[in-house]
């Protein structure tokens, strides 16, 4: 069977090492003899399991002594309720800073928990670039303030945490989480869904600071509660074992074949340039969407001429073995999600056919 290049936005390419470990252990794990699939989150194998990921989580982000790391259910879509379940007690509000799609679901979600503030939206110009020095405002009083680090679907992503004071900074990390170092003191809670960068579908990572948990609502269902999760040490319930077995091994990848985030992030930033090179050296033909200064090293979006043409871009990319390179609907054109996981021979390659689909158009 041969495989394609994935610039899925999610579930998106996973390494072809992890790949081939979590085939081996679909049928036995080696010294169990039973399969991934059917093995109990009460052994001794998965308790390995669950403290490994944690472990290699918390060197890969550095991640001081008071911070818990959660493995939850419901996708990114649940923390955007659960944060302000938990953080938004009533009388106080929580800002957030919206720069595209999700961080928007993400406000639309809490404002139907509690009292939310828009502290910055770049809606008006389709989400193209992130609020400059002075354009974000904070309230004072926030009991959090939430924003996205980078956005999947517009292509914009921040290259530092935003300056908010003393409230919380809650971040959804989703689409570029291990994808480079993190000043990790800096946030009161970073969530992050696995199936972009960090393993399969399945598995919410979330990462919360203990005077952030210490003061999180205690009545909420059971399942809700960070609290609880943290107390239960993530396994309140069945956790999705193969999801954290994949994380696991996503992360060993990173710290042991690829050394750490900084190696990570020096091949991100090589990556991304190659595409946005061909953009900016194409005469407006390729017409990025997000302003330079906020380019995303993640998802790569970028419009051509016109409806047509970006149809049969996408349908020859294909034909090379680059698949999924559709833009979403909400922006239109091409978008290159180019995660951890994308060889920059996959990068390579569709760079030199941008440059080829060009000169024959
Ligand atoms: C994919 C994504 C989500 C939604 O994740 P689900 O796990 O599908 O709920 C939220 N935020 C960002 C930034 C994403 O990329």
């Amino acid at each position: 069977m041969e495989r394609v290049y994935n610039f899925s936005p999610g579930p998106a390419v996973l390494p072809e090492s992890v790949l081939r470990e979590a085939q081996r252990d679909l049928l036995a794990l080696p010294g169990v003899g039973v399969s991934v699939l059917e093995i109990g989150h009460r052994t001794k194998w998965f308790e390995n399991v669950l403290e490994t990921t944690k472990s290699n989580v918390r060197r890969l982000l550095d991640l001081p002594a008071n911070y818990q790391v959660l493995f939850l259910q419901g996708g990114s879509r649940l923390q955007f309720s659960m944060i302000p379940m938990n953080l938004l007690p009533a009388g106080r509000a929580a800002d957030y800073i919206v720069t595209g799609s999700w961080g928007q679901t993400a406000l639309d979600e809490a404002q139907a928990q509690g009292e939310v503030r828009v502290a910055y939206s770049g809606k008006s110009t389709n989400f193209d670039r992130l609020p400059a020095a002075g354009e974000i405002k904070l309230n004072p009083a926030a009991a959090y303030v939430h924003y996205t680090s980078n956005e999947t679907i517009q292509g914009v992503q921040f290259a530092a945490e935003p300056a908010v004071g003393d409230a919380p900074l809650v971040c959804d990390a989703s689409s570029d989480f291990l994808s480079r170092p993190l000043a990790m003191r800096r946030y009161g809670l970073l969530y992050a869904c696995a199936q972009k960068n960090a393993g399969p579908a399945g598995v919410t990572i979330t990462i919360v600071r203990d005077d952030v948990l210490a003061r999180a609502n205690e009545r909420v269902p059971t399942m809700l509660s960070y609290r609880q999760h943290a107390e239960h040490n993530s396994l309140l319930n069945t956790p999705p074992v193969f999801a954290v077995y994949v994380v696991m091994l996503v992360t060993r990848w990173l710290l042991e074949e690829i050394g750490g985030l900084t190696n990570m992030q020096a091949a991100n930033d090589g990556k991304a340039r190659l595409l946005y090179e061909v953009i900016d050296a194409s005469n407006g033909f390729y017409r990025g969407h997000a302003k330079p200064d906020c380019r995303s090293a993640m998802n790569v979006t970028f419009r051509l001429p016109d409806d047509a043409v970006e149809e049969k871009f996408v349908s020859e990319a294909k034909a090379r073995g680059l698949h999924y390179l559709k833009g979403h609907r909400s922006v239109g054109g091409i978008r290159a999600s180019i995660y951890n996981a994308m060889p920059t021979a996959g990068v390579q390659a569709l760079a030199d056919f941008m440059r080829e689909f060009r000169k024959k158009q």
